[in-house]
């Protein structure tokens, strides 16, 4: 049988254009420098379509998307493969990675205003309600493409946020702290969670309003906006082929996890104390522990990682990743890894008062590009 691992490809990282057959794909989206703030002058300029350079450095990826790209190129790059990936049975995700105020929660969901026109006419429409536009598109032009097939599917919905390593329900968030299980049947879930039924980008775009309203912001001496948490929209899609000339059906699942990450820079900056110390740590752990599953970042200042990427790439044998070690991967473990689709947008600021955190996230970014998800076959 055919089964996928993660390696490290060392090619990647030096760069090879268009290399998408990487299990993660990575588009670096610049946010315009802000109007009403002396940010310094540009540091990031696009080379072409995969490249920039910062520095005279130069970094290339999958995307390369600069400060006049539109909400609907980010669409058309990662939503509409994101869709057809659902479509084709494959756990699917979008993750946004970035220091805050570098555009995350803009290119996810879209500025509040734009999410309250549910005719989508709004140019700043983010990804999310364009995914969801087009995969009921999608799933609709299914039900009359087959003359000899019926589809039947059904989308549920959920919402939620994880803040200090402790799971709250956007749509319910009276609930007190959710926790996470695991059984055979269910594979892992979180108990309890609300799970709403959609049926139209309306519901999407009611329940998005909704989730973002509750969701929590703390406040740090760095930017009183910091996004310290992590906000989970997942969809899980069940479609039903029935064979009319039978009556014998196939049933496939798949799920789409958009995901808006807290803000990446390094919390301990923030001159926490306390609690938000606590916090920071939380934050830094869980992304770290995301950039682990993807083999990256932080954890390769780590001893035993090295080891243990050494002898993935070098012996090509499977091996055990700790997607437990934070709410955020165990959580997402079925849509990491395996033969999910994985798509990072890593949003930058590209001025000079940026610089350093956009260096940091430009090199996640290119760890994130390094990774294959490879199939290879299970010599077992
Ligand atoms: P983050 O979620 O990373 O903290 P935001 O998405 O809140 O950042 O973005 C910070 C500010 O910059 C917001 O006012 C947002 O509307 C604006 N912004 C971000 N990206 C863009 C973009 N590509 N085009 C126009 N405005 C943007």
């Amino acid at each position: 049988p055919l089964k996928r691992k993660l390696s490290v490809d060392s090619q990647t990282e030096n760069s090879v254009p268009g290399t998408s057959d990487s299990g993660v794909q990575v588009v670096v989206r610049m946010r315009p420098p802000r109007t009403d703030k002396d940010e310094g002058e540009m540091m990031v300029q696009k080379l072409s379509s995969d490249s920039l350079s910062i520095n005279g450095q130069t970094f290339t990826f999958d995307s390369v998307c600069d400060t006049d790209s539109s909400q609907l190129d980010i669409f058309q790059l990662v939503g509409a493969p994101l869709v057809e990936n659902c479509m084709a049975g494959f756990n699917s995700s979008v993750f946004a990675y970035g220091q805050t105020g570098s555009g995350k929660t803009y290119t996810m969901w879209g500025p509040a205003n734009a999410l309250l026109d549910e005719n989508l006419s709004s140019d700043q429409q983010g990804l999310t309600p364009r995914v969801f536009e087009r995969l009921f598109a999608r799933l609709n032009e299914e039900q009359i493409k087959h003359a000899d097939k019926q589809l039947k599917y059904q989308c549920h919905c959920s919402f939620l946020e994880i803040y200090n390593e402790q799971i709250t329900d956007l749509l319910d968030p009276n609930q007190k702290t959710l926790q996470i299980r695991e059984d055979v049947k269910s594979g892992v879930y979180v108990e309890n969670l609300t799970e709403e039924c959609v049926r139209t980008i309306k519901d999407v775009t009611q329940l998005l309003i909704k989730g973002l309203s509750n969701r929590r912001t703390g406040s740090t001496s760095i930017n009183a906006e910091s996004s310290r948490s992590h906000t989970v929209f997942t969809c899980v899609v069940e479609s039903q082929y029935t064979n009319v000339a039978n009556g014998i059906s196939s049933f496939k699942t798949s799920r789409i996890n958009l995901v808006d990450l807290a803000g990446s820079e390094r919390q301990k900056l923030t001159g926490a104390a306390g609690e938000r110390l606590k916090e920071a740590g939380n934050i830094n752990r869980s992304l770290s522990q995301l950039g682990f599953v993807l083999i990256a970042a932080d954890y390769l200042s780590a001893g035993n990682l090295i080891n243990i990427l050494a002898e993935i790439s070098q012996t090509g044998k499977q091996r055990h990743i700790p997607y437990r070690d934070s709410r955020l991967t165990f959580l997402l473990q079925e849509s990491l890894g395996g033969n999910a689709k994985l798509a990072m947008v890593c949003a930058i600021s590209p001025t000079q008062s940026c610089k350093s955190e956009t260096f940091s996230t430009l090199r996640f970014a290119q760890r994130a590009k390094a990774i294959k998800n490879k199939a290879v076959v299970n010599e077992v």
